[in-house]
């Protein structure tokens, strides 16, 4: 069970910009934006990261990538987007609950750097 500052949005104990709920997941904006739009998708239950999802998640883990398309919709990004998941301390991971970067507004280099 992680105890994170995200957990702590989910329960409205630390404010956020929430542009999206549902009884599976949140998103809000993210507080240091890298694109003109930047929100973070994160599922209600807390799971710490990918890697430490199972076959139990399955369904939760399509109804994420399902809502990031919705959310990107819903912000106007018509021109593209990107959705980008940190996992671990090598994959530049800061908070250990599992979230989905939904980002755009602007071209977006790859490979990112
Ligand atoms: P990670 O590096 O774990 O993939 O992404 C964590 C993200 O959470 C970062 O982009 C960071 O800016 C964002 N973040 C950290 N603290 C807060 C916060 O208190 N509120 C919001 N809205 N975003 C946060």
């Amino acid at each position: 069970m992680s105890d994170t500052l995200f957990s702590k949005i989910i329960t409205r104990e630390i404010p956020a910009d929430i542009v999206y709920e549902d009884d599976l997941c949140l998103a809000f904006r993210d507080i240091n934006p890298q694109a003109p739009i930047h929100v973070l998708l994160i599922p209600k239950k807390p799971i710490p990261k990918l890697s430490e999802a199972t076959a139990d998640d399955h369904a939760l883990l399509g109804h994420l990538l399902l809502k990031a398309k919705a959310v990107a919709e819903q912000l106007g990004l018509d021109q593209g987007f990107r959705v980008v998941i940190n996992n671990g301390d090598d994959g530049g991971q800061t908070v250990f609950h599992l979230h989905l970067h939904i980002l755009g507004g602007r071209f977006l280099a790859w490979p990112p750097g």
